[in-house]
């Protein structure tokens, strides 16, 4: 049995956080497909191709990890993959509700699906993608939370 999970998310964009939560499930899982949700109503700063294309950059050398652009409701993502686990990162308690709310809707959605939660690195629990957007904007130092290439394309966008 081939054991698949998704880690899906808005990225916008992928930190060092998100690349813990990844390099930990690939190691459990076979396969791991990363889900890039286009996440409208959040107006993201990249578009979501931009946004899966970083992560796409950054999890090359993962043999067994894939990403793309989703639309669908995260359970029918889950079955059309044949993957049995949705895969959530926890930073801090302030997640909790919000990722406890959403992993019992999906498993009211499809009770065959599970979520699995990871705990990143502790030096990577306080980083979120809205905070690095948020001091990158006032030309701050980011190399500690996103990688070269993120770091490159966070500084084009606020150029212009
Ligand atoms: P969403 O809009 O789905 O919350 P995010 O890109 O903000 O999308 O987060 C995707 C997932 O990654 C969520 O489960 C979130 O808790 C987790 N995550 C975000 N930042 C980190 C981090 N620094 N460490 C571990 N997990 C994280």
């Amino acid at each position: 049995m081939t054991r698949k999970a998704i880690y899906p998310g808005t990225f916008d964009p992928v930190t060092y956080g998100h690349l813990d939560i990844i390099a930990r499930a690939s190691i459990l899982y076979d396969k791991v497909f990363v889900a890039v949700a286009s996440s409208r109503e959040k107006e993201p700063l990249f578009t979501a191709e931009e946004r899966a294309l970083m992560l796409k950059e950054e999890t090359r050398t993962f043999g067994n990890v894939e990403v793309e652009v989703f639309n669908a409701l995260v359970v029918d993502l889950a079955v059309s993959k044949s993957a049995k686990v949705i895969i959530r990162g926890l930073r801090m308690i302030s997640d909790f509700e919000y990722e406890f709310q959403m992993a019992l809707t999906n498993r009211k959605l499809n009770p065959d699906i599970e979520t699995v939660f990871m705990m990143p690195k502790e030096s990577y629990s306080y980083l979120s993608s809205r905070l690095i957007k948020e001091v990158a904007c006032l030309g701050a130092d980011i190399s500690a939370f996103v990688p070269q290439n993120v770091e490159n394309k966070l500084r084009e966008k606020f150029k212009k």
